[in-house]
């Protein structure tokens, strides 16, 4: 029997782990180490909480948790309560699926006022990730800088204008509902260091600002190339593009605007104690596509800036790290392995925060099918699995939560959950383990 120990239990994880029982079948064992209580990271506390499909992956991965050969182990930090070499010790291959949770700093002057957020803080807060529960982002403000130009910042940008009703079938936390609704946030900017040709913005996020109950986008055609030009795009971007330019021809009819500030790049947020503007710099194109500031300033007057500029991992002791890219160093998702053992990541912890869901999959595949070879299905020499690890772990008064714990957290959630919604998520982790009665 071969020991392998995933941490992290997003879709990387997930994907790894069903990759890993293909090739082995009952010849694998796989602890799924999270420290949260609750799985599948992103997909709870990233992905939009108006986006029920997308989310419902999750039950694809609930096959692979509920099988025999796959344990849950949440609630247990790799760290504080289990380093990475005691797990080298327990297992035939340990795998970082810790993805990519920190935001990468806007490093602006003036980016450490009050209301400057990272996305990760804001979609944690109304995701309920209890790293973020307690944000409280100013709302009380007329205007919001939403800093980025992909689809979490369209995420963002729709969260900031949907009206109550909009929410209906969402599980966005009921605290983040009630302040959303009391936000007075007419105006949502919506910055790109480049221009319409170079979004990273999908065609469904982006069709969706043209259908909101009170808000409408607007852009500025004088931002545009020649419409000619859009025939050289790709099927996905003509399509995103042709939704911003429909967007110009929309009534102004509605109480909120998502304003699309394209070649604008933030250069300072300025206020008094706390953001009051963001100073803002044209760019123009250089011929091989970036950006270069013109020179020429303006200021967007307002009290809250969200950045969503990506993501990184954080390091872990021990663990080759690379500073410049925010990952672990990797080749190929190999991180070492000899004789002994491997260690491997996967997933944002390995590329890096790009990519869908669904590209965490060939990536999980592809370090599963190097653990096979590196690791052939027979005796392992000597490595004690999860048995070491429950025995490390009771020393140490760390009390995991397992799967069946899990499912009994998301009845609770599912218990207490406003009508509509199919949750209300428990927001603290003492919140949900005293759903277990502990
Ligand atoms: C705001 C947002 C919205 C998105 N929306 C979409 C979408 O609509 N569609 C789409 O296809 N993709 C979307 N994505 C991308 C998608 O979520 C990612 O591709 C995917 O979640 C990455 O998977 P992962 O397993 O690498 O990381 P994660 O999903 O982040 O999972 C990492 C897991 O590791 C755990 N962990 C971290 N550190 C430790 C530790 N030290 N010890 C133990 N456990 C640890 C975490 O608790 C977490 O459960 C979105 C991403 C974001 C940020």
């Amino acid at each position: 029997m071969r020991h392998v120990a995933i941490i992290g239990s997003g879709p990387a994880g997930y994907y790894t782990a069903e990759a890993l029982q293909k090739l082995y079948g009952d010849e694998v064992q796989i602890d799924m180490i999270d420290r949260l209580p609750v799985p599948y990271g992103l997909i709870r506390s990233g992905v939009a909480p108006d986006h029920q499909s997308i989310k419902a992956v999750y039950r694809r991965y609930e096959k692979v948790a509920l099988s025999a050969n796959v344990r849950f182990v949440g609630n247990v930090c790799v760290g504080p309560d289990v380093t990475v070499a005691e797990l080298a010790g327990l297992y035939d291959a340990v795998v970082l699926a810790t993805g990519a949770p920190n935001d990468r700093p806007l490093g602006l002057p003036g980016s450490d006022l009050p209301g400057v957020v990272g996305s990760a803080a804001f979609v944690g807060w109304y995701n309920g990730h209890p790293d973020f529960a307690g944000l409280d982002p100013p709302l009380d403000v007329e205007a919001a800088a939403v800093i980025g130009n992909g689809n979490v910042a369209l995420d963002v940008a729709r969260i900031l204008a949907k009206t109550r009703a909009e929410f209906a079938g969402s599980d966005i936390v009921g605290r983040a509902l009630d302040a959303l609704e009391a936000s007075s946030i007419r105006t949502v900017h919506v910055l790109g260091r480049r221009g319409p040709h170079q979004i990273a913005m999908t065609p469904k996020e982006l069709g969706e600002l043209g259908h909101l109950e009170a808000a409408a986008p607007r852009v500025d055609l004088a931002d545009f190339p020649p419409e000619a030009d859009d025939s050289l795009l790709e099927p996905g971007m003509r399509k995103s593009v042709a939704h911003l330019r429909d967007f110009a021809h929309l009534p102004r009819d509605k109480a909120k605007t998502i304003d699309f500030d394209f070649f604008a790049m933030p250069v300072a947020v300025e206020g008094e104690g706390r953001v009051e503007r963001l100073i803002v710099e044209r760019t123009e194109l250089t011929d091989d596509l970036r950006s270069v500031g013109t020179g020429e300033r303006y200021s967007i007057p307002c009290g809250l800036v969200i950045s969503c500029i990506g993501y990184q991992t954080p390091p872990i002791e021990g663990v080759p790290y690379e500073h410049g890219r925010g990952r672990f160093a990797n080749q190929d998702g190999v991180i070492e392995a000899g004789p002994d053992g491997g260690l491997y990541c996967v997933g944002w912890a390995r590329r890096g925060p790009t990519g869908t869901i669904g590209t965490n999959r060939p990536d999980g595949f592809e370090v599963a099918e190097r653990i096979h070879s590196a690791f052939p299905p027979g005796a392992s020499g000597g490595k004690t699995g999860g048995l070491g690890l429950d025995t490390l772990l009771h020393a140490r008064g760390v009390e995991p939560v397992a799967f069946r714990d899990w499912q009994r957290i998301e009845a609770a959630e599912t218990g207490r959950a406003r009508e509509g919604s199919p949750r209300e998520k428990f927001t603290s982790i003492a919140e949900m383990i005293a759903a277990l009665g502990r």
